[in-house]
């Protein structure tokens, strides 16, 4: 049988963790120096290691030959703490997330462990627990028995509560640097005596994104379409094509509003095996080299594409508004995770494609140009909204503003500071803010309503408010200076 080779690497003791160095470092004098504390918090991306290394932690604390701080696999703590028993506990709290279930973990707590020192109980995803669950578990945390150790591991450090923060011994797990994924990929083919050339390893390594489970299900993936000798356009096609075929379908099917092309497109891109999340992942990278190369950027260092690949990608981006682009880049981003969670998570894939056909100003832009070539990639941008209409919505924006500011609404003012542009589109005012927790504040349905009651004040046609959180720093001085100017006296912009 064939074991997936994320499978068979699995690293068994901390020397075989790739790339966490300091993190590793820290944890075996912990162990070598019995300085343990009695909670931990991995946080970082997915697919970087915490599981693993809270896996092998929790051996290793129990060991009672530990060599150089990590588990011997001799001692009878090691062999039976590898077999499934009652003092290692796994929890997922995207599942387990209520309060009941805390409840009954912090009953649990209280036993003895039956094989070695401690008990170890390992919770994933820790930011999906209830707020009671949460309550739960800080009651826990805050007067631990001797022989529990927590280990809380999550991809969202900012959805935890401070108070669970302040109690937990934090390590940040990092994305791994592009040739320490090359090397580790190499010492795996080498191993399996898989062939490769140098530029497939890149590849390969490049697709990974920084995590090594992910890289090397591709990699297998890659190995089998090869049949193990790997070469760059066998790795090409299995990483490339296959993907982007399927979403250029899909894509294609929104831009000609054909409801029933798309969900035929997205029937068939999962038909082929491909998992939903990424797919919407694979989305995602798609539409923001659109955005990308509507914006003018024609250098392959930025764009995710490869060169023989520009001309396609633009004659696609031409056919979109860049607006347009920018909304269904931030949709599929938005839904990535959600999908993780979702009970049914085709029909929120769906759902969110349909929601990008019927928006409005989708606006078509008809391609009378021949397509632009990469060397000479100003492609020009039509913007659908005029200077005035912009001039106009930025008023009403500061007036909007003042209003804030006299109802004494001070948190919501404070978090207004962030917001570097507004825009309107359809009868909707969409307002950007590339800081993350005034998104958070902003984006409540409350207080969406008192700001649209604010600005029906000044444009009734206004039938909607949507806060949208911009990750870069793109857009941080598109709020006009002539509009500061207009403002300078009575409100404060964050510069
Ligand atoms: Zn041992």
């Amino acid at each position: 049988m064939h074991l997936a080779l994320y499978r068979e690497f699995r690293p068994k003791n901390f020397d075989e963790i790739v790339g966490q160095d300091y993190i590793v470092r820290t944890l075996k004098n912990q162990i070598k120096l019995d300085r343990l504390s009695h909670a931990y918090l991995f946080c970082g991306p997915r697919g970087t290691g915490k599981t693993s290394t809270a896996k092998i932690f929790a051996r290793a604390v129990n060991c009672t030959h530990s060599i150089d701080g990590n588990p011997c696999d001799m001692c009878a703590e090691c062999v039976a703490l590898s077999e499934p028993n009652t003092d290692i506990f796994e929890i997922d709290a995207a599942s387990n997330n209520r309060v009941e279930e805390i409840r009954d973990l912090r009953e649990k707590v209280g036993y003895p462990p039956l094989i070695g020192k401690y008990k170890v109980y390992i919770i994933d995803e820790v930011h999906m627990l209830t707020d009671s669950a949460f309550n739960a578990l800080l009651k826990t945390l805050e007067e631990p028995p001797k022989h529990v150790i927590f280990i809380l591991a999550t991809t969202e450090l900012h959805k935890l509560p401070a108070t669970i923060l302040s109690r937990c011994m934090r390590f940040d797990f990092k994305l791994l640097a592009i040739n320490v994924l090359v090397e580790h990929l190499k010492n795996v083919f080498d191993k399996k005596s898989i062939q490769y050339d140098e530029k497939s390893l890149h590849l390969i390594a490049k697709a990974g994104e920084g995590s090594v489970r992910d890289m090397l299900s591709i990699a297998d993936s890659v190995a089998s379409f090869s049949d193990n000798k790997i070469d760059y356009e066998s790795a090409e096609r299995v990483i490339g094509l296959s993907n982007k075929d399927s979403i250029k379908n899909i894509l294609n099917a929104i831009a000609e509003k054909n409801v029933a092309n798309l969900f035929t497109s997205v029937k068939s891109a999962l038909g082929s095996g491909k998992n939903i999340q990424v797919l919407c992942k694979e989305m995602a990278d798609f539409i923001k080299n659109l955005v990308m190369i509507k914006s003018g950027i024609g250098d392959y260092s930025i764009l995710d594409i490869l060169p023989g690949e520009y001309a396609q990608y633009s004659y696609m981006a031409s056919q979109f508004d860049l607006n347009y682009l920018k909304t269904a880049f931030s949709k599929f981003a938005e839904i990535e995770l959600d999908l993780k969670y979702s009970i049914n998570p085709e029909n929120l894939f769906e759902s969110a494609c349909l929601d990008l056909i019927n928006f409005e100003e989708r606006a078509y832009v008809p391609v009378n140009k021949p397509v632009i070539n990469p060397v000479q990639s100003q492609v020009e941008v039509k913007p659908i909204v005029t200077e005035k209409e912009q001039t106009e919505i930025e008023k009403v924006w500061g007036n909007v503003l003042i209003k804030v500011k006299e109802r004494n609404l001070f948190a919501l003012s404070n978090a207004l500071t962030t917001v570097n542009k507004v825009e309107k589109i359809a009868n909707k005012l969409i307002i950007h803010t590339n800081d993350q927790g005034s998104y958070q504040m902003i984006d409540n349905q409350e207080r969406i309503s008192v700001i649209l009651s604010l600005v029906k004040l000044f444009d009734d046609s206004i039938a909607g408010v949507e806060v949208e959180y911009d990750k870069s720093n793109a857009s941080k001085n598109d709020i006009k200076d002539s509009l500061k100017e207009v403002f300078k006296t009575k409100i404060k912009f964050k510069e």
